[in-house]
């Protein structure tokens, strides 16, 4: 073979190794794991029976060899490679990095190191991107177009007025980080220079705590104004009162007045995060806000064609269209049946992929559809109510004594959850405001952490539903 012809190959195969990785990976947080370490893979290469598989630094082909070279093989034969191939890991001496990720003990300790005036790339990213979430491979649809737009709009005219910040809000599972980090992609494509940072409020937190316990607060404040393109996602995360939020606001008004574009992502609009002081949702209004909303039959369907063409899938049309046809609720969800169908068809290349099969091999996901379409918020007051033998009536009541506010929060905790309502209806079928709703379900949240009993009978709970712990605690 000529050597483009072997490269090509080599590609190929690795990017189906890859897929059938992330796709075998069952929880969340070690999917999550394997895309980050997988993602350090700068280039593959294919010399007579070796096949390397090359990184950006020493210890992460390290890493990679340790963790996951029993998984990697494995999926490496299911790709179709040939038995005689042997797995090598190692550094490529070929790569020079775009995207610096600093890991916190290689962070400078001196203030004064930093040169403000200069592009600070050293900063660009506290979390890894997932290089894959480009706009080329983000579909379009009524659900998303608006959003997209702003998307791009962002891009031709990063920190202009009008685009500034830019606020994209919709359910879980519907693209928001995606179209946030396609931004970041693309602006950085078009100016490497521009020192763009992607993180989440939780860690935006994490590290705000962190340094105003190593005394590094300075350093913090500095970081975080020196950047040309903040991506924040999931805002709904600060919580009102904490002093992250002040620290949020300027920081927030540095970037802003300097022209540096600012990006949130939100499972709520803006106006309906209850943490967020008045003077900060109007700031956010004041750029552009959009939502994303569930995909359409069709546009669930080209999203499919564009995961399984990016998957090298080569499944039939008609298994695609049934996972449109049964799959609703997320994008994510579709990705996971899609997968599945994959790995069947790989393995079992000979067998028709029918409407039975189908169904068979999905019933798991097409169950929960059905359980998350089905199931209303009153069943789940009702069911909470029974195991703590209190009413419905005192479930809804404002009553705070703790044997009410427990079952209360319990029961927002798992609407919020397991159904698709909206924070809306969750917030009616309760009688209480949004913020009492997200204030619950952060309260239940933390408590999960260090009390047992009250996860034991969570699981009880929705056990009835036919959901496991897995189902509610990664997502
Ligand atoms: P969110 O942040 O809204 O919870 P994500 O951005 O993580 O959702 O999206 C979940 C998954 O669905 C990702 O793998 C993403 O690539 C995919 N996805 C969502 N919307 C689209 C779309 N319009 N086109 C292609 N993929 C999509
Ligand atoms: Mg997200």
């Amino acid at each position: 073979m000529q050597n483009e012809e072997i490269k090509i190959k080599a590609e190929d195969l690795w990017q189906r190794t890859k897929s059938i990785c992330i796709a075998t990976t069952q929880s969340d947080d070690e999917r999550n794991k394997i895309t980050r370490y997988l993602s350090f893979v700068t280039r593959v290469k294919l010399e007579d029976s070796v096949f390397k598989i090359l990184t950006n630094t020493k210890f992460t082909a390290e890493q990679l060899d340790k963790e996951y070279s029993e998984k990697i093989n494995e999926c490496f034969r299911l790709a179709g490679a040939d038995s005689d191939l042997k797995l090598e890991f190692g550094v490529d001496e070929e790569y020079t990095p775009t995207y610096i990720q600093p890991t916190v003990t290689e962070q400078p300790k001196e203030v004064n190191n930093y040169n403000l005036k200069s592009k600070n790339t050293y900063f660009t990213s506290t979390q890894q991107m997932d290089e894959s979430n480009t706009f080329e491979n983000f579909v379009r649809g009524p659900s998303n177009s608006f959003a997209r737009d702003a998307a791009e709009g962002v891009v031709k005219n990063p920190g202009k007025k009008g685009y500034n910040p830019l606020f994209i809000h919709g359910g879980t599972g519907l693209g928001k980080t995606h179209l946030m980090q396609a931004i970041g992609h693309e602006i950085k494509r078009r100016d490497p220079s521009q020192a763009v940072c992607f993180l989440s409020a939780e860690e935006f937190l994490n590290k705000y705590v962190e340094s105003l316990q190593n005394g590094q607060i300075q350093s913090f404040r500095e970081r975080y104004r020196s950047i040309d393109v903040l991506l924040l996602d999931d805002v709904q995360f600060f919580q009102r009162g904490k002093e992250v939020l002040e620290e949020f606001f300027n920081t927030f008004n540095a970037l802003q007045r300097a022209q540096k574009q600012i990006v949130m992502t939100s499972d709520v609009a803006p106006k309906d995060l209850p943490a967020i002081e008045a003077r900060l949702i109007s700031r956010f209004e004041g750029g552009l806000v959009q939502e994303i909303e569930s995909p359409s039959y069709e546009t669930r369907l080209a999203i499919l064609k564009k995961k399984a063409e990016n998957m090298n899938a080569k499944l039939p049309d008609t298994a695609l269209e049934f996972i449109a046809q049964n799959v609703k609720s997320h994008v994510r969800a579709m990705e996971g049946a899609l997968s599945k169908i994959n790995i069947f068809h790989i393995s079992n290349p000979s067998i028709i992929l029918g409407n039975d099969i189908l169904s068979r091999l999905l019933d798991k996901i097409i169950e929960n559809e059905k359980n998350l379409k089905l199931l209303s918020i009153e069943e789940i007051q009702r069911t909470v109510a029974e195991k703590y033998c209190v009413s419905i009536t005192q479930i809804l009541s404002s009553e705070r004594t703790q044997s009410l506010v427990t079952p209360r929060q319990l029961a927002m905790y798992i609407a919020r959850k397991i159904t698709t309502k909206s924070l809306q209806e969750i917030a009616e079928a309760f009688g209480k405001k949004h913020a009492t709703i997200l204030h619950g379900v952060k309260t239940i949240r933390e408590r999960l952490e260090n009390e047992s009993d009250l996860k034991r009978t969570l699981e009880e709970i929705i056990t009835k539903f036919g959901y496991k712990m897995s189902d509610i605690l990664e997502s």
